[in-house]
């Protein structure tokens, strides 16, 4: 904490991933003796940058940028890029932090990063946000490459973004490769990327919830958020059978009591990723669906939570308001979305709670695939990359059994960190202190 002051997302990131590793690695004495938490805990770069703009009308913005390259030990760095106007340096220190254990429980060839910018592509045209991407990149583009580092969205950072990134740094380059992923699927793209961290969500969801012999037909599942994620992770819980009964932005939650149907999903799509509205405009249009304006969806009685927006949308008091109300999983589709204090209630009720790191991956493993697609030129159809992103989300849920279960009880947390750090661990060793 002295080291990085006034970084408090990234502390509880490592604090979190600290907690779990430590017995285990105060029992091997070569990961002490090499030191591999203070090194790991220390990003290998951070480039921070201006971005300079201009309106619609004319008037000159300045943005703050950064990419933050933590750990490239398991292959070239991999990881999103956020705008938002609350994203700061120690928000993508936590993510790219997350990010390395993350892509090692993929099992694919990937190293951990972050980045973005505090600029809020909300209320801009379609202009302002491409000045802007092309502006960034003519920075950026001396720090990526499909072997160096391989950016690719997040909050804020869509298909138009990244189309619009990787169009200037093909023009800054004179260069076609797969440098960025998240591509629309008819110019290098791959099947599924779009659907994939939802969808993958709900496929460990799947096997958290046979593991203890349940099953997802007919439990109430609340989502949060209503972008990528949430909507992806929505229609593949609507396949398997549950119910979903809300959505939500940060203006509020619709509730869906009767439960989201596949043409209301439709139409919740073409609201956000098309029109880019609020969600309010969801319950103006259909009868049955309540806007609940300021508050998230953890006041609504539910056997699952999905919480799908950003970090921190769910406290020790929601926490404690979904178990009232007979809450049985918690499973991330954010980035650290629960608190400490939430993830400490949910585990000692015994509620089953899989972090982010595991639950989410389905979407960086899915632009893994991207990157090999472009590397051999060729494409898979949906269906591979569905049987790959099922078989990759299997395989992380195995890991985080096989790493975290004690007492015949899965702590998912510990076993994600385990299982990430250890893979880490053991190449840094491998390269010799570096
Ligand atoms: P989007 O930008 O598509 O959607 C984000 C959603 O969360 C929006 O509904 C947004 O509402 C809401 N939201 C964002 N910030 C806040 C906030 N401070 N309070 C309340 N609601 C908020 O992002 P993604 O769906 O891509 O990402 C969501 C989460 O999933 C993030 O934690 C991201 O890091 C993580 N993730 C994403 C992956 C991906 O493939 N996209 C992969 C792995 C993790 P509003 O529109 O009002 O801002």
């Amino acid at each position: 904490k002295k080291r990085n002051p006034h970084e408090k997302e990234f502390h509880q990131a490592v604090e979190e991933v600290a907690t779990s590793v430590m017995p285990w690695y105060l029992d091997h004495a070569a990961y002490r003796e090499a030191a591999i938490l203070e090194r790991v805990t220390e990003p290998d770069r951070i480039v921070i940058f201006r971005v300079t703009w201009e309106t619609d009308d004319g008037s000159v913005r300045a943005n703050r940028a950064w990419r933050v390259q933590f750990n490239h030990v398991l292959g070239p760095y991999k990881g999103g890029l956020r705008f938002h106007s609350s994203v700061t340096q120690s928000v993508l220190k936590f993510l790219g932090f997350e990010q390395i254990f993350k892509n090692s429980l993929t099992g694919l060839p990937m190293g951990g990063a972050k980045g973005g910018s505090n600029f809020n592509p909300k209320g801009k045209s379609d202009r302002e946000v491409m000045r802007f991407c092309q502006s960034m990149m003519i920075e950026l583009h001396r720090h990526i490459g499909e072997n160096t580092d391989v950016p690719a969205g997040d909050i804020g950072v869509g298909s138009r973004e990244i189309s619009y990134l990787f169009g200037q740094y093909m023009r800054l380059e004179n260069i076609w490769s797969g440098a960025m992923t998240g591509k629309g699927q008819d110019y290098g793209g791959s099947a599924l990327r779009t659907e994939a961290t939802g969808w993958g969500c709900v496929y460990f969801l799947e096997r958290m919830l046979q593991n203890v012999d349940e099953e997802l037909v007919g439990k109430r599942v609340a989502v949060s958020g209503s972008g990528n994620v949430a909507l992806y992770a929505a229609e593949k819980a609507i396949e398997k059978g549950a119910k979903v009964i809300s959505l939500s932005d940060s203006n509020g939650t619709v509730e869906i009591d009767s439960g989201l149907d596949r043409q209301q999903l439709e139409f919740v799509k073409e609201l956000k990723e098309k029109r880019r509205g609020r969600i309010s405009e969801f319950a103006n249009e259909y009868k049955g669906v309540k806007f609940h304006k300021g508050v998230s969806p953890w006041g609504l009685k539910c056997d699952i939570a999905l919480p799908c927006a950003t970090q921190n949308e769910l406290d020790g008091q929601d926490a404690q308001t979904l178990i009232d109300n007979g809450v049985m999983a918690v499973c991330e589709g954010a980035n650290m979305p629960t608190t400490p204090e939430a993830a400490d209630a949910l585990r000692n009720h015994h509620i089953i709670h899989a972090p982010g790191k595991a639950s989410n991956a389905g979407g960086v493993a899915v632009s893994g695939l991207e990157q090999s697609q472009n590397s051999m030129r060729i494409s898979w159809s949906r269906e591979e990359v569905d049987e790959r992103l099922q078989k990759i989300m299997q395989a992380i849920h195995k890991r985080c059994v096989d790493y975290g279960t004690k007492d015949g009880k899965v702590n998912y947390t510990d076993g994600a960190n385990i299982a990430g750090f250890k893979k880490v661990a053991d190449a840094m060793i491998s390269y010799g202190v570096v």
